[in-house]
């Protein structure tokens, strides 16, 4: 299968925005534009039909959903400082650590990845035997305070390898540029008439990258769309600060490498829907569980409860307030349908210590 996909080489932003061409490394990964589509498969539990869909589970046929674009912009800078490994930690369920194991692989990049436990579902099972079939090194994180020291041993072992970090979720400026990109991608559609200019967004969050750089690019292109994340992870790591420390480091990078051409008459619109989170990061709740098959019908393949099925949970809310009707929706499918191949001797490839995963019962 092919990593780069046809056609595409060079990123729509870096016609928008000159300077960042000569500035920034990029490497073509997203099958681009992807499609619009309308969610006319779930407009009956919606209780509307105008809302459309951002097919970005589509991006790519190895690995789809939002983590490709960032990849465009960051594993080109991995590749552009020597680097040879990547080394990351997540979620058992983490796409982020599947994203870096199939494209780290794709671009051959050793890749190292802690996983920290979280609520054990069908899908974290599965995600765990796609990571280790890419030949990626699993470690087992435990907690979060255990995760922590077994990544920073991780970072500081085959350090001739120049290892680089990239930190849970990968929401960094540099990152953040593929969701400038997919934002002029967007325009771009709806110039053509593929749907009309939304006035609202509505996305899983967690880093927070896709929102940030959402809300960026729409100001920047001078629309007033309101960029709605559905929190899907705590509120410690998911609130109106480190949401504005994202929105504010993405804007300063680019200020500091395009003075003249980034320049924006508008804030940056966003905000977050809290009600689909349930206990927190990975757990299920009943209205997710529900939603699951509702993802099945958008997009072919079901959902899973962390990110997916919560988002449609909020979107389903979000429709019924009243200040969104008779407005344009929007809801950027951020999954990936595409799953990459599970090899058939995965589960003895699984480390010991994370072997307890494929036996523990499923909460979803
Ligand atoms: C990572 C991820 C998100 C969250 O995106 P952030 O930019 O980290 O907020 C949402 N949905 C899916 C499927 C993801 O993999």
């Amino acid at each position: 299968m092919q990593v780069a996909p046809p056609g595409r080489t060079r990123p729509q932003l870096f016609d928008a925005l000159p300077a960042l061409a000569d500035a920034l490394p990029w490497r073509p990964l997203v099958h681009a534009p992807t499609p619009i589509e309308h969610a006319s498969a779930i407009a009956g539990w919606l209780g509307r039909d105008d809302v459309w869909m951002k097919r970005d589970d589509l991006a790519s046929p190895l690995y789809g959903g939002n983590k490709v674009r960032r990849y465009e912009f960051l594993l080109a800078e991995v590749v552009a400082r020597g680097a040879r490994r990547i080394v990351t930690a997540g979620g058992l369920a983490s796409t982020q650590v599947t994203a870096t194991a199939v494209f780290g692989q794709a671009l051959g990049l050793a890749v190292r990845a802690v996983l920290f436990d979280q609520p054990i579902t069908k899908y974290a099972k599965e995600a765990l035997l796609m990571d280790v079939s890419t030949g990626a090194e699993l470690i087992w994180g435990g907690g979060y305070l255990t995760t922590v020291l077994r990544t920073l041993r991780g970072l500081l072992r085959d350090r001739r390898d120049g290892n680089y970090f990239i930190m849970p979720g990968a929401s960094s400026p540099t990152a953040n540029l593929g969701y400038l990109d997919a934002a002029l991608e967007l325009a771009a559609q709806v110039e053509r008439g593929e749907m009309p200019r939304p006035d609202a967004i509505v996305l899983p969050t967690g880093s927070s990258g896709t929102l940030a750089a959402l809300a960026l690019g729409t100001a920047w292109l001078g629309w007033d769309t309101e960029i709605i994340g559905v929190r899907i992870a705590p509120r410690l790591l998911c609130n109106r600060f480190t949401i504005g420390n994202v929105v504010r480091a993405t804007d300063r990078f680019l200020r500091v490498r395009e003075p003249v051409r980034w320049r924006r008459s508008r804030p940056a619109r966003w905000s977050l829907y809290h009600g689909a989170i349930g206990a927190g990061y990975g757990y299920p709740t009943p209205e997710a569980i529900e939603a699951i098959d509702r993802v099945n019908a958008l997009t072919g393949q079901p959902g899973e409860v962390t990110y997916s099925a919560k988002a449609l949970v909020g979107l389903r809310a979000i429709a019924q307030e009243p200040r969104w009707r008779g407005k344009t929706l929007l809801v950027w499918n951020t999954l990936s349908t595409p799953r990459p191949p599970v090899a058939a001797d995965a589960p003895e490839r699984v480390p010991q210590r994370l072997r307890w995963v494929l036996e523990a019962p499923e909460v979803a």
